[in-house]
Parts: structure tokens; sequence; C-alpha cells
């Protein structure tokens, strides 16, 4: 079960599946070796993978977008390779600076209709302790 604030009994993020946070170029990448699991969400081989959908920055992948600032991995459904997807989409919107301070929070209030508005930033940082703690239990 999902972890909820224990003194409201509201849950301070939910994701709503909008893809807003799909939207803007650059910042998102894969490590190499998280690729070939990432291709395999859409059936594809690395190689083509790669040609279709990433690009090279040194030693790590960019996702391309497409030209209207939309991740190419976006789909009608949310995130075509949603179970391999890159760490940061992954961590979001639970970021360090997000976490750290209330101004942050602030913002990401805005830019992401899955945090409740009428969570304080303790809330926020209160569920997400508490579901790493349930990741750890394997709850
Ligand atoms: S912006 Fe928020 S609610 Fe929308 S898909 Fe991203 S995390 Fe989910
Ligand atoms: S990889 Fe998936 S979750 Fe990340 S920006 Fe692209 S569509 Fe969104």
């Amino acid at each position: 079960m999902r972890a909820r604030d224990r003194s409201s009994n509201r849950v301070p993020f939910q994701c709503r599946r909008c893809g807003e946070c799909c939207h803007g170029a650059g910042g998102i990448y894969l490590q190499p070796e998280q690729v070939p699991a990432a291709a395999a969400e859409l059936g594809l081989a690395p190689q083509e993978f790669a040609a279709r959908y990433l690009l090279r920055r040194g030693e790590a992948w960019e996702v391309v977008c497409d030209g209207e600032g939309r991740c190419a991995l976006l789909g009608p459904r949310g995130c075509r390779i949603h179970r391999a997807k890159p760490d940061i989409c992954r961590q979001w919107p639970f970021f360090p600076a997000i976490l750290r301070d209330p101004g942050a929070f602030a913002e990401a209030k805005l830019a992401c209709p899955g945090i409740d508005p009428r969570a304080s930033h303790e809330e926020f940082l209160h569920y997400y302790r508490q579901m790493q703690s349930e990741e750890s239990e394997g709850k």
C-alpha cells in the first residue's frame, strides 16, 4: 500500500501520468548498460533503439526529443519504456534540491499536477521517507 501522510491521510504525490515532466529538450540520459533493457521494452535490438531514440553524449546516451520538445519515448499512455526508464525520470519529483529546499518544492508543485497542492514541504519529505522505508522493507 502506498505511503500516506499520517497527520492528514493525504497522499502528497500520486503521478497522474500527464506527461508534463517529459517535455523540455535535453537532460534525459541512459547509461550504456541501461540501453539493452530500455530497448527490450520496445522489442528492439539495442542498436536499433539507439538509432531511433538516442544520441551519443560522451560515455552516455541522451534520449532525443521531437520537434515540439516532447521526449521521443513518450507515448499516449505515458513512458513507453516505463520499467527501464532513465534514473532521472524515476527519481522525479524527489530530486535532492526539491527535498532540501521548500522554494524548489513550491516550483515543483507548479510543474507537476501529481503533487497535492495542499501538501507542505514537511509532508512531502515525510512521505518520501516513508516510501524509502517501505521499499527497503520490500513492501
Ligand atoms: S508531471 Fe508529475 S503527474 Fe505528470 S507525469 Fe510527470 S510526475 Fe506524473
Ligand atoms: S524516458 Fe520516459 S519518463 Fe523519461 S522523459 Fe522520456 S517518456 Fe518521460
